[in-house]
């Protein structure tokens, strides 16, 4: 491995560790749950309740700036969030600059009474489309003052808007319908899930990968919309409640038990057969031995110049790796070792060769839930969007809520 290479693996697992530690998410690389998170979604949520503010969720587009150009793409109004009142009038694609002026915003420049300030359309249409930061949603735009004085921009919209802005990061449109269609309930089920996720900070969930990536109207695909239609109101849950929808891009031929990645059991995170036919169904990555060690030195324990490398366990995922060198020895486990050495999976086995230690793996992310390409495999086999679900999550069920 290339010096460049090792320091980006470095920084790489620099960033892991930040995120790992600070944030819960569903994306493959960092796809963590802490414990004291796993029931948080449930508390407001109800079924068959179509009105409910259960299905309408608040998206952070930005927090802490000092400055909010925003729109819409139709003549619109601003009013005041609390009173109703018109604070001013603008054309289509005509943007309204907001700023904080004292304990009040500004728009172009303008104090007006209000703290919080909300973009109505003049002419309720299909088309109507919110704009921030060049970007354009679906919904309504809300501009507030936070707990800083600097301004908060929220994108309130239906769970299934959002979908429409979410799903086609995740999963390539090109994919077959029932493959898309899995995407779509996960993602759904994982939004509800995770949407008091950031209610500290005043809203529900962010646009990154913490959450789940949302890039609003300009990401949107056909194919993807049309699965997020078919699905509408469809949610996997367990004990009644929305299952925390993990999923992964591939699994190198069998999923991942929740105890073995977080370390805490899960009923639904169950390990299963899956097919892999990604492109990362194998690789191999491999570090000279002064490399390893330094990688060993810095998230675990300097061992000192590695002189043998054994696979202590290899059964299945949970692969544990025994490093002797000469100041010592150490035990890691697969999962420990993926973070520390940014592999692609913490599915692999280990061997030297001369100098260099040598990983030879399989599959991508944690292994957690439904693996993508595993679901994309399912679906050209004709199974169905509940089919693939099923497999992936352990006796869940499949409930319409809206
Ligand atoms: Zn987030």
């Amino acid at each position: 491995m290339k010096l460049k290479n090792f320091t980006a693996v470095l920084l790489g697992v620099f960033l892991w560790a930040v995120c790992i530690c600070s944030f819960s998410s569903v994306a493959e690389a960092t796809g963590y749950i802490p414990k004291g998170e796993k029931n948080k979604a449930s508390s407001s949520w109800k079924k068959n309740n179509t009105a409910s503010a259960d299905y309408q969720l608040n998206i952070g587009l930005a927090n802490g700036v000092v400055q909010a150009s925003v729109g819409m793409n139709s003549e619109y109004t601003v009013l005041d969030m609390a009173s109703g009142s018109v604070l001013g009038r603008f054309k289509g694609n005509v943007l309204s600059v907001i700023i904080v002026s004292g304990n009040r915003l500004a728009i172009n420049g303008k104090k007006v009474n209000s703290q919080s300030v909300v973009l109505k359309p003049i002419n309720k249409l299909e088309s109507n489309a919110v704009i921030y930061n060049g970007n354009k949603y679906r919904g309504a735009l809300n501009v507030k003052i936070n707990k800083s004085g600097s301004l908060l921009v929220l994108n309130n919209v239906t769970v299934d808007d959002y979908l429409m802005g979410t799903v086609p990061s995740e999963m390539s449109p090109s994919w077959s319908k029932s493959a898309l269609e899995a995407q779509a309930v996960a993602a759904r089920t994982y939004a509800l899930y995770t949407k008091n996720q950031h209610s500290s900070e005043g809203y529900d969930l962010c646009t990154s990968t913490h959450c789940q990536v949302y890039s609003g109207i300009a990401k949107e695909s056909p194919s993807t919309t049309l699965a997020v239609k078919s699905t509408q109101g469809y949610v996997m849950t367990y004990g009644g409640k929305p299952i925390c929808a993990v999923f992964h891009s591939s699994s190198g031929g069998r999923t991942e038990n929740a105890e073995n990645v977080w370390g805490h059991y899960n009923p639904y995170l169950r390990s299963v057969a899956d097919e892999d036919n990604s492109p990362n169904k194998n690789w191999t990555v491999s570090f000279t031995s002064a490399e390893m060690q330094k990688l060993l030195a810095r998230g675990s324990k300097d061992v000192g110049a590695i002189k043998s490398v054994q696979m202590v366990n290899s059964s299945d995922r949970s692969a544990v790796v025994r490093f002797k060198g000469s100041k010592g020895t150490i035990d890691l486990s697969g999962v420990k070792l993926r973070s520390l050495c940014g592999l692609k999976s913490s599915m692999f086995t280990v061997r030297s060769g001369g100098r260099q230690i040598i990983f030879d793996g399989h599959g991508y992310g944690h292994g957690l839930g439904m693996s993508q390409y595993g679901a994309k495999a399912m679906a050209e086999k004709g199974k169905s969007w509940q089919d693939i679900l099923k497999h992936y999550y352990t006796n869940i069920s499949i409930d319409k809520m809206y």
